[in-house]
């Protein structure tokens, strides 16, 4: 039932279907997902009323390194021949782009519809990745 003193807390982990986190026993993902909110301060572990856990394979896109030289030949086919048409988002670009800046293009974009010139491929390039790894 809904109650306005609850929340619902999502938390995501990032694994390999290789990795031991995947297999884990669902009480023991659970066990471990209250140790780690309660860590980060986020609750008290007594507020944990209940849990639960769904895996989904295959969630998480990776890009191959050969896709480089493709992405290449079509911007170039897009620079060419479709100057006005704004390539942007993750899957719009094929990037490696996290939500600010999947969202930065869709603001540069259409800013360069009302006459601007941002260079869309240009954000995020170069930029470093900052999760490290969880050392689990
Ligand atoms: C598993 C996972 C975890 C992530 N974690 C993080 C994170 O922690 N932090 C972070 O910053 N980023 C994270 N990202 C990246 C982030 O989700 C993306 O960068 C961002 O959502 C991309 O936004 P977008 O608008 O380009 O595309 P999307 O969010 O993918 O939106 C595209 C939309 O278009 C719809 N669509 C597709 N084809 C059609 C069609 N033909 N007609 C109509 N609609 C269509 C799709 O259903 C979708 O709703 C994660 C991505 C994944 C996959």
């Amino acid at each position: 039932m809904y109650a306005k003193s609850k929340i619902c807390l999502d938390l995501e982990y990032s694994v390999f279907e290789s990795d031991g986190l995947w297999s884990l026993p669902d009480e023991e993902l659970l066990e471990l997902a209250r140790r780690e909110i309660v860590e980060l301060g986020l609750v008290r572990g007594e507020e944990v009323e209940d849990g639960t856990v769904v895996r989904m394979p295959k969630a998480y896109p990776m890009y191959g390194m050969s896709s480089t030289g493709q992405i290449v030949v079509l911007r170039s086919w897009l620079d060419r021949n479709l100057v006005n048409l704004q390539p942007l988002g993750r899957n719009g670009m094929h990037k490696y782009n996290s939500q600010d800046h999947s969202m930065m293009t869709g603001l540069c974009a259409a800013r360069n519809i009302l006459g601007a010139e941002h260079d869309l491929w240009a954000i995020n390039t170069g930029a470093d990745y900052q999760e490290e790894p969880h050392g689990r």
